[in-house]
């Protein structure tokens, strides 16, 4: 609290605030959480903290949340600031830390754990969950939902894994997939016993399975050389290893979590990170225009103050407004800009931000319209407001700001940008034989093959 006092919260501009939320705030309680699982009534209050922080709401004046919190958590491509809930963000780190568990089994600290708490004496109890336990096996526990949702078994070629029992096709159990009595042997049988090559040993089991299962079975790989041993894998990820990002997303989802965001499009913009944030609240209906004000009880007019004939919505703002409408028309703006009044605002801002036309200015107009957005948006509020006259010559402004953008920003970045080289086979030179060569291994030590291929003699050196 003390540090965000520090900070002067309005002096700091919205995208200002969710950088130091993401990269301080949420940062400051990590290192505790990645072993202890806090309180919920404290994670509430780290998210309280936050939330007042981002809309700039102190205890003396409260401000509107534009987007509700549960939005606000998600990542940036499913409609959110990428900002992490606390409790979620906990448990994740304790989800992590199952993973370690099993990872590090043989390290000290993993080894007393084992010891402790997983003894014959308390397995055997009536009710293990009972018995008294460290804080940091409660929180081993508080994370193993999470981590035992994620995490399925790839299968080495002695694989004494149960078939029936563990979470070995793709994730899932047999027992998850078919319902009824097995018989002893069924339950008995372990994967190794199972399987044959090339076909698995149906009659091993004592009855058939549907066609579907049978095909999924058929589609897991088997490692055919290196490690017998079967390996975790995570199911979040491509590369099958944690990460406690994937796990936050997938806890965050458990709670109800529909995509319907369809701006995604928006963090890839090519403009200043205000203009985004702006965007970002217009994808989600949420700018404080009067029309959204009236909707949430606030007593107010809620016809547009500037030309006072409709009632000021974004769209009335952006797009129907007297004076935008001149303003459209005095930069040149396409006319697929204007005639297109019966698309959402959504797909407005998407199709004018990936518009392929060019500027009578020499500069592209998905380059200039982000910027006619923010200018629109902040004279209006200048207008109404701080009671200043319309300015006819907004248009002017906003090409100025968008060209200096355009030549001094943009091309900049274009230098740091990565230059990609095109790999083609090239002749070597007279008098020269050029042996084409590749290899792969498939660990080290392990099975390995390498190829050549000479071109003159067409003939490979296998
Ligand atoms: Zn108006």
């Amino acid at each position: 609290m003390k540090r965000l006092a520090g900070w002067k919260t309005k002096f700091i501009s919205f995208t200002g605030r969710v950088v130091l939320v993401k990269s301080v705030m949420s940062a400051i309680p990590n290192h505790v959480m990645q072993a202890a699982a806090l309180p919920i009534h404290l994670c509430d209050k780290l998210d309280k903290i936050n939330r007042d922080f981002l809309w700039g709401s102190t205890n003396e004046k409260r401000k509107m949340h534009l987007v509700g919190w549960e939005k606000i958590i998600r990542p940036k491509e499913k409609g959110g600031l990428g900002i992490q809930s606390a409790k979620a963000k906990n448990v994740a780190l304790l989800a992590k830390l199952n993973w370690r568990l099993y990872h590090e089994k043989e390290a000290l600290w993993a080894r007393v754990l084992l010891n402790k708490y997983c003894s014959n004496a308390r397995m055997i109890s009536s009710n293990p969950d009972g018995l008294p336990s460290s804080p940091n096996w409660k929180a081993i526990k508080v994370g193993f939902l999470a981590f035992s949702k994620g995490i399925w078994w790839r299968v080495g070629n002695n694989s004494r894994k149960n078939v029936w029992m563990e979470r070995w096709i793709r994730g899932q159990a047999l027992r998850e997939l078919i319902e009824g009595l097995i018989t002893r042997e069924d339950v008995q049988l372990t994967i190794a016993d199972f399987r044959g090559d090339p076909e698995w040993k149906w009659e091993r089991l004592s009855f058939d399975l549907p066609s579907c299962i049978k095909e999924r079975i058929r589609a897991i790989p088997f490692q055919e050389c290196g490690s017998s041993e079967d390996t975790l894998m995570w199911k979040f990820t491509k590369d099958g290893n944690f990460s406690t990002n994937s796990a936050y997303q997938n806890i965050i989802t458990d709670v109800g979590m529909e995509n319907t965001f369809k701006g995604a499009w928006l963090w890839k913009l090519d403009t200043f990170p205000k203009i985004r944030s702006l965007f970002w609240l217009c994808m989600h209906d949420s700018i404080p225009v009067r029309e959204v004000l009236a909707g949430c009880g606030i007593p107010c007019n809620s016809l547009c103050p500037v030309c006072g004939m409709q009632s000021e919505s974004i769209n009335h703002l952006l797009r129907e407004c007297q004076f935008a409408l001149y303003f459209w028309s005095k930069l040149w703006a396409p006319n697929t800009n204007l005639s297109s009044q019966s698309q959402s605002l959504g797909k407005w801002l998407y199709d004018n931000c990936h518009s392929n036309r060019v500027h009578h200015s020499s500069i592209p107009w998905s380059m200039i319209f982000p910027f006619a957005v923010w200018f629109l948006w902040k004279h209006h509020n200048k207008v109404v407001f701080d009671n200043i006259p319309l300015n006819m010559n907004l248009h002017n402004l906003c090409l100025s700001q968008a060209l200096e953008f355009f030549f001094c920003v943009k091309k900049v970045r274009k230098a740091n940008q990565r230059c990609f080289i095109q790999v083609s086979w090239t002749k070597p030179p007279e008098g020269w034989f050029k042996l084409n060569t590749d290899g792969a291994s498939a660990g080290n030590p392990s099975k390995a093959g390498v190829w050549g291929f000479d071109k003159r003699l067409q003939q490979t050196l296998g």
